[in-house]
């Protein structure tokens, strides 16, 4: 063979072995496509995670290290966006109210039906007689010409029913300590819901909250609220079925203090066997809570739905301990919301939350203006 034929060998061998390199090569290296599920389970936006020691065999433990917590809303404006379940539940009473009032001619016959009126959506006999007396006042001093001075009348009495002078803020700040809220009220009230929903209400207002599950005679309860706590960041103090109550309330406070944390939210047991009961261990949670610190707020939970029986419950645990507002619970679903007015009366109390729905943002505070403006849409 010549020389030019050596060469022309030699790189011929150097092509083949080149071509069959790379393809090896190919082969053994992971491609961009195998290797893109594993890259992208790893969070990339969160702040809290450093990109350079992820391991990224072990996405799973990355995942579980991040905890999804939720944005609840700010409390501020809810009932606003709320109001059209009021309108839904209790605006019948409103609307007949109106049409009564804008009748031509207002007699005996017109003033009984409006006491019908009221007296089916729970407000009482009492406060009924006395916002037909002030109606009938009025109708014969200013005389009710068209049925938008009907309404206007009849907004201007609702709203003084309902005492818009009650101071309805939440003590949510205390000096140098945590505010501490108990939560009392009768089993299927909506007590350990309202617990939670209130907490997630807290954290929307950029408040630092812990929570106490004091409920442990109901096994759920427990669970439930640390459910609710789990999803805002809250931590939830809890204690063995059937501890103590009023040891799981210390050390919720215990523990709100430690963390120097702006609320503690303390969900208490509601059973109604017996007066004397209940009395004991409510009694005995404040007690020893108060061993630590002073109870702001006693806030007792009452089912709308149940009308004047929630009224006898309200006084049975206002004998109890000193209630300092009512959360009206499930008001959307009755038309029975004359017991916003019964209630207050009854206990000099106001209604400060209203919840109306089993959302987790359906929790608002109470606003008169806002409720009545609903009942006459
Ligand atoms: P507890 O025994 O008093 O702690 O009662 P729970 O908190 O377990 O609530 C009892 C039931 O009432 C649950 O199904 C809640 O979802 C429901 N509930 C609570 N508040 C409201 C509300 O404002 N509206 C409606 N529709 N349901 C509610």
């Amino acid at each position: 063979m010549t020389l030019i034929e050596y060469v022309l060998i030699g790189v011929a061998v150097l092509v083949v072995v080149g071509a069959t390199w790379g393809f090896l090569g190919r082969r053994n290296t992971p491609s961009a496509i195998d290797s893109a599920p594993t890259t992208a389970q790893i969070p990339s936006t969160s702040d809290d995670v450093d990109l350079d020691v992820i391991d990224v065999d072990a996405p799973a433990a990355i995942e579980t290290s991040v905890p999804e917590l939720a944005s609840p809303e700010t409390s501020v404006g809810r009932l606003v966006r709320l109001r059209s379940r009021l309108a839904r539940s209790n605006s019948a009473v409103g609307q007949g109210l109106l049409a009564l009032l804008s009748r031509d001619h207002i007699d005996q016959s017109t003033w009984d039906e409006v006491e019908e009126t009221l007296l089916a959506s729970d407000l009482g006999v009492a406060p009924t007689q006395e916002l037909i007396e002030s109606l009938k006042k009025r109708v014969r001093v200013d005389g009710v010409s068209d049925p938008s001075s009907a309404r206007t009348m009849l907004r201007e009495e609702l709203i003084a029913l309902l005492d818009p002078t009650m101071n309805r803020d939440l003590v949510t700040h205390a000096e140098g300590r945590p505010s501490v809220i108990l939560v009392v009220g009768v089993n299927g009230t909506g007590k350990t819901t309202t617990t939670g929903k209130l907490a997630r209400s807290l954290v929307g207002d950029g408040r630092t909250v812990v929570l106490g599950a004091a409920d442990t005679f109901r096994a759920a309860a427990s669970q439930q609220l640390q459910t609710w706590g789990d999803r805002v960041g809250a931590t939830v103090v809890t204690g063995p079925e059937a501890a103590d109550p009023a040891a799981v309330a210390f050390d919720a406070v215990k523990e709100a203090v430690a963390q120097g944390a702006d609320v503690v939210v303390i969900d208490t047991a509601g059973r109604l066997h017996t007066k004397s009961g209940l009395m004991d261990e409510l009694g005995k949670v404040k007690r020893v809570v108060e061993k630590q610190s002073p109870v702001d707020e006693v806030l007792l939970v009452l089912d709308a739905t149940t009308g004047q029986n929630g009224v006898r419950q309200a006084q049975v645990f206002a004998e109890v301990v000193d209630v300092t507002g009512i959360v009206l619970t499930k008001l959307d679903g009755t038309a029975k919301g004359g017991i916003i007015a019964a209630v207050q009366r009854d206990l000099g109390v106001p209604v400060k939350l209203v919840g109306l729905g089993e959302g987790p943002d359906d929790l608002a505070p109470f606003d008169v203006e806002t409720f009545v403006d609903a009942l006459l849409e």
